[in-house]
């Protein structure tokens, strides 16, 4: 790309932190002056807030850059940090997990409860010949034994390798040779949509691909019929009567902690390693810092699945290492109905809640008064991440969730960062819908032009990372070439991390989607999310992707898909309607350049399993491509659906 990106959004509303949030606040301005003053001292300051066996000789060794080495000498336990530390301070009483079942069932676990389950699973892994350095999978749903499989792993040193549970027997298939993974934890099921999923057939399967499986451990969550070998055991047969003494030895601060494969939304995914004592630092300092927890009283949700980076980050290991107490909840937002969602903030007096725009924007197309119909008064935190959160979504989320008053930090990050990087401190920060505001303290992002230089305020680039962090990635599992080239070579001595963004007039960042999604329109680079805030600003819009198709004049020309919002009518002549409004709108919302060529009006978008939107896909559909690799797409019928709607009807042209 040759142009810097256009800025066509303005967005004027600003959202300071009420006053007494502010006054109790975590986390103050004073630590932005900190980690400017001295990055390295501030990171060291946080490491603190762990227990060390061992206290490391140097903060950062970057003498091998990209390859980067974090609390060199220190060592530590992960587990430890997150279980027994609380248990030893007297609070093994205070609930971790309020675990909610799809069908209602729920359980309740304690700090002491979750450390015994811990040591019993550590007990049980070292039994089936798991020793530190080896790899376990991870392929369960959303139940407690996810947390503790985890835990266990990081307590033995052994890496895991989290699958998504909705992944197909080839995704975990090549997952597992990927890792050599020794052992696979699994469930005979978990239940999504109302009934029982299985999941060991699938695990069936993928094993016998799999030389490197030793053993299954599986947890019986469903009571469906399995069919089972020699290489599987019962977790309750195994893990529940292990011994539940265990001591935690430390490891190397760098020693690795889990592989995780990205979701997948522009290419193959890459197995993306993180390691201990700088994961673990920066996972509990955001926690702290982004969530503002108080640990004694909040109670916190993260709605994401355990088998994305939000769900190791945030649902696992930082908020354990500050002791807070969560709701883990294993079903689908719908089930049994749309209020499902407000029922559980209700009923648990959650405080503090961290989901994703792909959400927000779906309890919008299902309408104000479901939300409206439940006590959300304990509410106190709003937070976003996964994807560009349009502004009218984030004001849809402040005003119908957030009683028209709360803070709502929008964080930026990926797998790769391993932490948020990139969000307004909910007690420092006057928050602008749709902008992700400012680097976190001890994080030095900038937004950068074809040749590296900063972009002035008003313009825009790319994004980059231009300091090492501690929960960084250490490189792509078994490649480190392709680690080099794929994030360190575009830009020399920066981390570039695939998306494009903007500084506005203050220089606060407005992430503008994936580069590779940019539209160039008749010599103007245009930025996906920019239109499609354009499209969701319009009353009569829930969600929209934008993607650019080629053009015999304009070279590329955009093309919309668009889900209207429940209520409106789509038929017809009152549809074409609407699809002509929704261009005028675009223009006049962003200027003529970025009225879309094409709007059709469709029921769903292609997502990924993790709720994104995968671009790709729909601009094969608009170029009348066959479609790319649809595997980590969540349901394949959505494409066919969109394919026979874009022959004609619904689109407009002219
Ligand atoms: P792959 O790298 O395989 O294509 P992925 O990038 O979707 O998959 P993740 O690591 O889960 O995998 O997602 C990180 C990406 O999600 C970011 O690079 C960015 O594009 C997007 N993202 C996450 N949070 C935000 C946010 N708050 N604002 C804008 N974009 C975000
Ligand atoms: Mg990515």
């Amino acid at each position: 790309m040759s142009e810097a990106f256009e800025n066509l959004l303005r967005e004027t509303r600003e959202f300071p932190p009420p006053a007494e949030f502010a006054a109790n606040a975590n986390v103050t301005a004073e630590a932005y002056d900190a980690a400017a003053a001295d990055r390295l001292a501030f990171w060291e300051q946080q490491a603190r807030r762990l227990d060390w066996a061992t206290e490391w000789d140097q903060v950062l060794d970057w003498s091998g850059a990209p390859f980067a080495k974090w609390f060199v000498g220190g060592r530590l336990n992960v587990a430890y940090n997150c279980l027994d530390r609380h248990v030893e301070a007297g609070l093994g009483d205070r609930v971790a997990i309020h675990w909610e079942g799809e069908p209602g069932d729920t359980r309740t676990l304690t700090y002491a409860d979750l450390h015994r389950l811990t040591c019993q699973a550590a007990n049980a892994l070292t039994d089936l010949g798991v020793t530190a350095g080896d790899r376990v999978a991870i392929y369960l749903p959303m139940i407690p034994e996810a947390a503790v499989a985890m835990l266990a792993c990081a307590r033995i040193g052994a890496t895991h390798s989290v699958v998504f549970g909705g992944f197909s027997a080839d995704a975990l298939a090549s997952r597992i040779a990927d890792a050599s993974a020794k052992v696979v934890i699994t469930a005979d099921g978990g239940y999504r949509r109302g009934k029982p999923s299985a999941l060991k057939p699938t695990v069936d399967e993928a094993v016998k691909r799999s030389p490197s499986v030793e053993h299954v451990l599986v947890v019986r969550r469903t009571g469906q019929d399995v069919s089972f070998a020699g290489t599987d055991h019962w977790w309750h047969e195994t893990v529940e009567t292990a011994s539940p003494e265990h001591t935690a030895q430390p490891f190397d601060a760098e020693h690795p902690l889990f592989i995780l494969y990205t979701s997948g939304t522009t290419a193959k995914p890459k197995g993306i390693l993180h390691t201990s004592g700088g994961y673990l630092t920066q996972t509990a300092y955001t926690a702290h810092a982004v969530f503002d927890l108080k640990p004694a009283t909040d109670v916190y949700w993260c709605t994401a699945d355990i088998g994305w980076v939000t769900g190791h980050s945030y649902i696992v290991y930082g908020p354990l290492a500050n002791g807070a107490t969560q709701v883990m909840y294993e079903g689908t937002p719908d089930t049994p109905h749309k209020g499902r969602f407000w029922e559980i903030v209700d009923k648990y007096q959650v405080s503090i809640l961290y989901t994703a725009p792909t959400l927000i924007r779906t309890m919008m197309k299902w309408g104000d008064d479901i939300p409206a119909g439940y006590d959300l008064s304990s509410l106190r935190l709003l937070g976003s991440v996964g994807e560009p959160i349009n502004p009218e979504a984030w004001m849809w989320y402040r005003e119908h969730v957030g009683h028209d008053a709360l803070p709502v930090v929008d964080t930026w990050w990926q797998t790769e960062t391993g932490s948020m990087m990139i969000s307004p401190l909910p007690g420092v920060t006057a928050a602008k819908p749709g902008s992700a505001m400012t680097p976190l303290p001890g994080i030095v992002a900038d937004v950068v032009d074809d040749q590296g230089q900063s972009v002035p305020n008003g313009g825009g680039g790319y994004l980059v990372l231009r300091e090492p962090w501690p929960s960084m990635l250490r490189t792509i599992w078994g490649d480190d070439a392709r680690f080099v080239d794929t994030y360190w070579s575009r830009f020399e001595g920066m981390y570039f991390a695939g998306d494009g963004a903007k500084k506005d007039a203050d220089g606060h960042i407005w992430l503008l989607g994936r580069v590779d999604d940019v539209m160039l329109v008749s010599g103007h680079n245009i930025s996906t999310t920019e239109v499609e805030s354009a499209l969701v600003s319009h009353p009569s819009v829930a969600e929209a992707a934008v993607v650019g198709a080629t053009d015999p004049t304009t070279g590329q020309a955009i093309v919309a898909f668009t889900i209207p919002r429940g209520t409106v009518d789509t038929d017809g002549a009152a549809g074409e309607a609407l699809i002509s409004e929704l261009r005028d709108h675009v223009a006049r919302t962003l200027g003529p350049i970025a009225k879309p060529r094409q709007i059709m009006l469709v029921p769903e978008l292609p997502k990924t399993r993790s709720g994104k939107i995968m671009r790709r896909l729909l601009r094969d559909v608009a170029e009348h491509r066959t479609l790319g690799d649809v595997t980590t797409l969540q349901d394949s019928s959505v494409m066919d659906l969109i394919a026979s709607g874009m022959g004609g009807g619904k689109s407009d042209e002219d």
